[in-house]
This record gives structure tokens, sequence and C-alpha cells, in this order.
């Protein structure tokens, strides 16, 4: 038997073992070893015309039958028993019926191998590989005794335990020697160098390399002698006579019984001893010590993983990531729908993108079952059992339920549930942390919580917690076998975070916030779209394009996408310059004259990736497209003619993690600061916002004075305000000249209908700009714009003028920008908004966007002028807000200031926090009435009254229709506001009223509305 190597950075689709169980189910020999069929097979090869040709005699002991595939070789002549066989023409199979007597075969038949004609077969002057069908396959184990001519140049290796060499003139006879059955045998020869050294008690480690890579010979066996020595002490004695390392023409990377044979490419590659090697030299105990049974599936290779690849991570340290890894991996290819179980796995599968997913549970899942089944029994018991298990079954073949029987036998635990749970279902535990908070009792803090399985059957687990407080961790571990299990733990410091699973012990689904973007994460995905930012692009990534044929995505141009596409697909961009990655990333930064890939979280949809791939040319798309897939779980990588530069995995959570208490910041006030310290401070900044909550009297007067004092020492100074869209700048500009007086400004920007909150708010502000010629620069972009794209779901089908009005570069993914706009989103969702959540988001950005683009385009044309910028909190935040816009189209120097609002964040969304006292407006003056604008006629119509209202009161009806106040003519409801703004200090104002009388016609009134009776602030 051979064991497919675990692949790393090569693979090539080829399991000999399984070509003849196509044909019939392998019979094992192991009812008893000595009623095995011997077969010998002599050959000689002539290498000028790539052929060999060789006799088989197979001593079949009585009563068993054969079945013999012949179907690759050209037969000459066979007999049985000596009488002449008769193949009929063109049949592939022999098959002997049982005899009560022993009987022979005999077989004689030559093969061609034409060079490159065979991804595991190769005879020439160069080397002889021959590993898939060159002899009559047998559907039994044999003993094999094989002997062959070599050219005297050549040494030969195949499986055996004693290996006898003659040299005859200008050949050698060698004769391979194995005193134990195999389903098939393997030989390879070349001019190799033959290093060798002793190990062990009287066993023998060789190097098989070519004179071209003969230096690497000493690495090689120096690494290998430590794994034999590594697993000998862990397992048991090494079960050959001879470990030999041989190195191989062709781009394999197999173990086989006493060798492993490695493609010259791979055996270059300078991690290989680090990692496959050991892998490799592990699959002697098992794989081909004990062999996996055919009937029971492959426990062969996750054994082999846990115990070579995540056990070398672990002697690294890295073993917790090692494991996420493996859950990433998992993740990103197996999908429910797949019904995937583990017991199922048999074979590595093809070793294209297809094959990922049954790969994914055959090694990955695998692993993690043994790693789980350790931690379950202990790491002696684990060790105890692994050697019951190989010293029982050595040169048998045993399958799962032998596995279990030694871990039973050795731990006397009962492993039924535990073995059938992980083997034999399709899913995998989805953990999820409901309802957490801290109680205090006794004046000491409990965690409480729920875990909730999400499977439909919970499983049985033992999960590991840790909750991290101010002063320690609390390691604990929670049996769970219910769909929902309650948790308090009681502590004697204040928590901070509570995390589940931290080092990846379990088998289970990640959170969103633990799952790096990555290459994988594309190549996984059940529905993905490769975007070309125009069809010419189609030639510069045309390399990569192949590549991806076999894994299902659809090609289209960015015109074709529509926003539900965005937000329900993974991405792959082809290019950087399209339009539609510049809406959602900008222009990221990548290296020129390179290939680079690029993963993050689609912004529109996180649990999908977006993947920004750029390229100087086809050429470099060529170099680096063929390796890409040994890199699936990187979220970043560059190749420059085809050599990896960068590589790097995007930072995320280590174990499902919840925060419990957010303690709250404080200030020194010994080292508070005082006004005019700060104001120092923002002088030396070319933009400083003010952050505002709208409706805050208090933080406009924070405003006022912040302006004041700027302009006082620079008068170079412009105001930016989120106020005021960006068409209504002339009329904006007019009044700040005095064409304009105040009412006819504010109809003609549309304040009260684009902006709705009281004037007076910002009045002071304005006028101050007025009075002292400072401009005022609108910011904001059409409000019903952006409401278009909130309820289109994204801007896409927007017409092309419109869509001509936005920023080209919009950057969605700014760190925790996503996050906070879905807080404030689910704020709304209450309200009656109609639109997804992927256009609230994308609408979000385009004011951002759009504020930062109209920031950088006024200072790149006034350069000796600083900018106040006033706008909402949640609009100056100088994480994921404006600030890093600005910032990423001119590199200014930006300060952000606000009043603290008592939140948390403030200290790192904010650099100043200033502590003003609470401040407010004598209230806004109100008639008491709901109105709407009249259709074709004049007026305002009253469509409700406040029952507590004076327009009540007053006799205004429901239905009236105002056509004037204090003989002002209103014909729509801003008008209506405008006129009442300076009502602040009337008694009373005269409605003119409209009121419909049925039958008798319309009539007209004048109603007095006494104004409510409030206090008024005293101002001076
Ligand atoms: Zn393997």
């Amino acid at each position: 038997m051979k064991v497919k190597h675990l692949q790393l950075f090569f693979y090539i689709i080829l399991v000999t073992h399984f070509f003849n169980m196509g044909l019939s189910k392998p019979l094992s020999a192991e009812a008893g070893h000595l009623n095995a069929p011997v077969h010998n097979i002599s050959m000689e090869f002539n290498l000028q015309s790539n052929s060999l040709r060789a006799n088989s005699r197979i001593e079949l002991p009585a009563g068993i039958n054969l079945h013999l595939n012949v179907s690759n070789l050209n037969v000459i002549q066979t007999t049985l028993n000596g009488q002449p066989l008769e193949l009929p023409e063109g049949n592939t199979f022999i098959e002997i019926p049982s005899s009560p007597n022993e009987q022979e075969i005999l077989l004689s038949y030559d093969k061609e191998i034409p060079p490159g004609s065979s991804p595991a077969n190769m005879i020439s002057e160069a080397g002889i590989t021959l590993i898939d069908s060159w002899y009559p396959l047998a559907d039994h184990e044999m003993f094999f005794k094989l002997t062959a001519q070599i050219p005297a140049a050549f040494a030969a290796i195949s499986e055996a335990d004693e290996t006898i060499v003659f040299q005859i003139n200008d050949s050698k006879q060698v004769t391979f020697l194995f005193p134990h059955p195999l389903f098939s045998i393997n030989f390879i020869a070349g001019p190799y160098l033959v290093v060798q050294e002793s190990f062990g008690e009287d066993k023998t480690l060789a190097a098989y390399f070519f004179p071209e890579d003969k230096e690497l010979a000493v690495g090689y066996l120096a690494k290998a002698k430590k794994y034999l020595e590594r697993y000998e002490e862990m397992l048991g004695p090494y079960p050959y006579t001879r470990f030999s390392i041989v190195e191989n023409r062709l781009p394999t990377g197999f173990a086989m019984p006493t060798f492993t044979l490695l493609g010259q490419s791979v055996v270059r590659l300078p991690f290989i001893v680090d990692t496959s090697l050991g892998h490799e030299v592990l699959h002697a105990w098992f794989g081909n010590g004990v062999r996996m049974s055919p009937q029971e599936g492959n426990w062969v290779e996750g054994l082999t993983t846990y115990l070579a690849d995540q056990s070398f991570a672990a002697d690294e340290g890295r073993d917790t990531a090692y494991r996420k890894e493996q859950l990433v991996k998992y993740q990103s290819f197996v999908r429910p729908d797949m019904n995937l179980v583990l017991r199922d796995f048999s074979n590595v599968g093809h070793g294209d993108i297809k094959g990922e997913p049954v790969r994914a549970v055959g090694y990955n899942k695998s692993s993690m079952f043994f790693h789980m089944l350790r931690n379950k029994v202990g790491q002696d018991m684990f060790t105890a059992s692994l050697q019951d298990f190989f010293k029982r079954l050595k040169f048998k073949t045993a399958g799962w339920s032998d596995l279990q029987t030694s871990f039973e036998s050795i731990s006397g635990m009962d492993l039924d549930d535990f073995f059938a749970q992980w083997l034999d279902r399709n899913d995998i535990p989805v953990l999820v942390v409901q309802e957490s908070e801290i109680m205090n009792r006794d004046g000491f803090p409990v965690v409480h919580f729920s875990i909730v399985q999400e499977n439909e059957i919970p499983y049985v687990l033992e999960v590991p917690v840790v909750v991290k407080t101010t002063a320690e961790e609390i390691h604990k571990k929670l049996s769970l076998s219910e769909k929902r299990t309650v948790v308090d733990i009681p502590l004697a410091s204040v928590p901070q975070t509570l995390v589940i699973d931290p080092e990846y012990d379990l088998m289970r689904e990640l959170s969103p916030s633990e799952v790096p973007p990555t290459w994988s994460q594309f190549l996984g995905a059940a529905n993905k779209i490769a975007v070309l930012p125009e069809e010419k692009y189609r030639d510069l990534y045309k390399s990569l394009l192949e590549q991806l044929e076999e894994s299902e995505v659809r090609v289209l141009l960015q015109d074709e996408i529509t926003d539900k596409d965005l937000a329900e697909n993974s991405l792959l961009f082809l290019g950087i310059e399209g339009s539609l990655s510049r809406s959602l990333f900008a222009r990221p930064d990548h290296p020129e004259d390179s290939f680079t890939l690029d993963a993050r979280p689609n912004p529109l949809n996180p649990s999908q990736v977006a993947v920004l791939v750029s390229a100087a040319n086809p050429e470099q798309v060529k170099m680096a497209a063929g390796k890409l897939r040994h890199y699936g779980k990187y979220s970043y990588l560059s190749f420059q003619n085809g050599r990896n530069q960068v590589k790097k995995i995007t930072e995320t959570d280590f174990g499902l993690t919840v925060d419990l208490v957010r303690l709250p910041v404080g200030i020194e006030t010994s080292k508070s600061r005082t006004f005019d310290d700060i104001i120092a401070n923002l002088l030396d900044h070319k933009v400083i916002y003010i952050g505002e909550s709208h409706t805050n009297y208090e933080d406009h007067l924070l405003q006022l004075e912040i302006i004041r004092a700027l302009y006082e020492h620079d008068p170079r100074l412009a105001i930016g305000m989120e106020m005021f869209t960006r068409p209504s700048q002339a009329v904006l500009d007019r009044y700040l000249a005095g064409e304009l007086d105040e009412k006819s400004f504010l109809k003609e920007s549309q304040y009260f209908k684009t902006w709705r909150f009281d004037y007076r708010l910002y009045r002071d502000i304005i006028n101050f700009a007025k009075h002292n010629h400072l401009p005022i620069i609108a910011l904001n972009l059409e409000k019903d714009l952006v409401n278009k794209v909130f309820k289109a779901g994204g801007p896409n089908s927007l017409d092309g003028g419109e869509a001509s009005l936005f920023p080209t570069d919009r950057k969605l993914d700014e760190p925790g920008y996503r996050e906070r706009i879905a807080t404030a989103y689910m704020m709304h969702a209450g309200q009656g908004q109609n639109g997804d959540f992927s256009g609230f988001l994308q609408a979000q950005a385009l004011w951002d966007e759009t504020m930062a683009e109209t920031i950088v385009e006024y200072l790149k044309t006034h350069p000796d002028e600083r900018m106040v910028v006033i706008a909402g909190r949640g609009h100056v935040d100088r994480i994921n807000a404006i600030p890093p816009r600005v910032n990423r189209r001119l590199p200014v120097s930006q300060v952000v200031v606000v009043n603290s609002s008592g939140s948390p964040s403030e200290s790192e969304t904010a650099d100043f926090i200033f502590l003003s006292p609470p401040a407010s407006l004598s209230p806004f003056p109100l008639l008491g009435v709901m109105l709407e604008d009249t259709e074709n006629e004049e007026g305002v119509l009253v469509t409700a009254l406040n029952p507590q209202g004076r327009a009540l009161e007053a006799g205004i009806k429901e239905k009236d229709i105002i056509m004037a106040i204090d003989s002002q003519p209103v014909n729509d409801v801003e008008d209506v506001k405008i006129e009442m703004l300076y009502k602040e200090d009337s008694a009373s104002v005269l409605a003119r009223i409209k009121r419909r009388a049925f039958l008798f016609g319309d009539k007209e009134l004048d109603i007095e509305v006494p104004l409510k009776n409030t206090e008024k602030t005293q101002r001076m």
C-alpha cells in the first residue's frame, strides 16, 4: 500500500491502490498471511524505446480465486498450470477460479511508456518510475518478489526489507524481498547517489538523490533520523529494516512501505524537511505499518496529520493557530448540503479544487477528531492506546472500529457515542452565546450566560471557557448535552471578556469575528462572481480565469452587476481600477509591477468575501496564478515574477469572544486643559471637526466659541457644514454676501425641507461668518439621491447622470464602520424605514465620502485656509467617518472635538472632549397643528391638532387651510416654519383660515392663536 503525501505545495491525482478497487473490492490477506499468493516478477528495460519486458509467476494457494487486471499491458503469453490460457480479443481481465490444489499462473508481457504520456510512470535514460498499472494487478494482497535488470550506473528501489544486487558487466541485477503481503508494489531506478547510515537497532536509513541535488541528502537524512526516533519513542519500533528517501523525476509525494518518493521540485523546497518529511515518515507506522481497511474508511490521514503536521506546529508554539487554520479551511469548503461525513472518507479525492471539501473532512476534521479524542482520554492514555493499536495491528489492515477498541480497552471508557457523533454526522457544532450579563451577588460579580447549540440535534461536548477579569483568567470546562445550557460563574474581580474555546480544541463552526477573509473562502463560496472592469481585462487575467474554470465562478463585466449581486455573492475584482470596486474599497495601495491578491470581508455581506486583484501585466498573472491554490489560507498575497513576496492572514478573534463589561474611562482633572490651551492646539491643524448632537444647544454654543477663538488667532478660516447640500452653495454665498435676507435664504436653500432642525441652533454661527466674511461650504449630497440609494439597496440602479454626482472612490470597509452603521440601522429599523442594510450602508458611505470630497476640493483651491467642519457626531468619528476619507485624498493634519455625551467610545473617536454645561433655547413657537402641503391650491392643510395646543383652543379645525400668518401668505409647510421662526417673542399670531363648509362653499376667517406662555431665556 502506498499513502498519498499530505499535500502542501503540490498535488497529483493518483492512488494506485484504488485503481483495482473499482473492479472489485480487494480482499485482505488478513485471514492468514501464509495463505497469500506469491507474485514473482522479473523484468528488463529498453531505455531507448521507453519500454519494459517482464514475466510474472503467481503461485495461487488452494481454495483462492484470483482476478487480474492486465488492461494496461501488452500480454504476450499466459499459462495456467502449464496449459496455455487463451485471452479473448480485447479482454482486459483474467479470472482464475479457485481450485482444491495450488495453481501456477505465468504471464509474459511488455509495456511502452512514451515520454510525457503518464504522470506516474516513466522509462528513460534519466530514470525509471513505475507506479501505475505496470504489472498484472490483483484483487488480493500478495507476497512480492521482484527482480530487475538495470544499467550499472543506476540504483533501484522498491518495497523491501532486503535487497540483493549482482553486478553483471555493464548492467546490474537487483532483487527485492519483502516479508509482508501488499496490494501493490512500485519500482524506481535512476542514476542516484546513495548515502546510507544506520539508525535504531541494525536499521538502515538511506537517501537516493540525483547528482545535481546531492548536497540536500545530508539535511534530509538528519531530519528523517529525528522523526524516526520521535515516532519510535512514541509508538514503538519502526516496523521495517530500511527507510529511504527517494527523489523522483516526476512530481509525486508518496509514502510507500520502506521508502518515501518525493518529486525533484518538491525536494528542493526548503520547508519540506520540516513538514511533509515527518508526515511521510509517520506513515511507516500508520498507513503502511497498520494499513487502512478498505471496508472501513480512511483514519490514516487524520491521525498522521495530527501526530505530524499539528504536532510540529505545537513544537513551535503555534498549534492553536494551526487548528484554527484547519477550521477555517473546513468552513471555507464544506457546506451542509454536501452531506460529507468523516466515516465515508476513503481517499484524498481529486487533486483539483473539487476535492477540497473531501480533503477538508478527511484531513482537517479527522485531525481535529484525534485532538478531541486526546483531550477526552488524556495524553498518557492517548499514547498508550495508539501503542496498543500499532502493536495489535502491525502489518494488518484496521478501521475506525479497531481504533475504538484500543482506546476503550486502554482508557476503560465507553466511546461509542463519541466516535459516532464525530464520524457519522454531517454537521459540526454551532455554538452561540446568548443573554450574557453581569449580575452582582453580595458585592461580587457573577457572569451569567447561555450557550446555545444551533444544531438540530445537540452534540455532547466538553467546552473550554475562559473568563478574563481585571485580575486573572479563570478557566472552566463546561459539559454540554442540551440545546441550551445556562451558566453562572461567580468571580472575585470585574470580568472583561468571555472566550469560548480559545485554543480551538473543538471541531465547530467559527463565529464571523473569528474567520479571516481568505482566498480559500472565495474558492469555496457557493455563489461567486468575478468582476471585470471592462472587456479588455479578460486578456490580462486570462491565466487566472483559466485556473478558476473548475470552481464555477460567474464572470461578469461591472456594468452587468446589480446591487443585489454585490450583497449576495463573494466577489473577485479583477483589476482595482474599475468604478465598481472603487465604490466599495476606494483604490487600495497595491505594489506596482507585481501580482497582488487582497481578500477582505464583503462590506455589504460579511459572510461573503471580496477579493481585490491587481497585476502589472499578463506575465505577472501567469507566473502567480498556478501557485495560488497553495496559498488558500492567506488574506493578502503579493507575487513578483511568480515568487511570493508578502503573505498575511488578517487578524481575527481567537475563540468565540464576548465583551462583558466596559468600564468607563475618566479624565484626571489635574491634567484637564483650559479652553485657550485647547484652542492653541487646534491651531496646529488644518481641519477641525466639531461634532454635534443636532438638537443639543450646548454643542452649537461650543462650535460658535471655537470658531470665534480660532478666527481671533487667524482669520483665514472657512466653515464646512453638513446642514447644507452642495446645490445650495450659491444661495449660501448670496446670503453671506448680503444679497438675500434671512427669510429668502431659508426658503431658497430649502433649509427646512432638507435639514428641518430649529434654525436658531445655527443662526449665530452663520451670522458670525456673514459679519466676518468667512466662507461657509455646503458639504452634503442631495438628500433625495441618498434616499434613492437607500431604497434601491445600492447606487447601481441610479441613472448615469445621478451617479455622476457621487464620489468615485468610496471605502465601505473602514475599520469598525460597518459595525457602527449597523447599530444605527438597528435603531432606525423600528421606524418603518424601507430599504435593506446594504442600501443603508451605501447611503451612509455616500454621505461621508461626499463631505470628505467637498472638504478636500475646497482645501486644494484655498491652500491658505483652515476649515472648521460642523457635522453630526457620527460623521466626525476620527477612526472611520469623514477624517480618514479626507486623509485618503489629501494628507492634512486633522483634529476632532466633541462635547462629552458620556459615551466611553469618545476617548477613541475624538481628540478633545469638552465638558460644557447644558444649555437650551426657548421652545420653538408652535401652533399645535400637523400640516401638509395642499395640492394645486394655495395655503397649507391642517391634518391634525395637538389636543393641548393653542390652535385647537383658538378654534382652528382639522381640514382648515392656513392661508397666511400675520398677513404673510404661506404656501407650504416650510413657509409656516419660516414665519413661526420670527414669533419667538410674540404673544399671539393671526392665522387666516379658509374653511370648507358643506353646501355653503368656502369661507375665510381670521383666528388669533395665542402662543404658549413660555419662560424665555434672557438674551442680551
Ligand atoms: Zn499522508
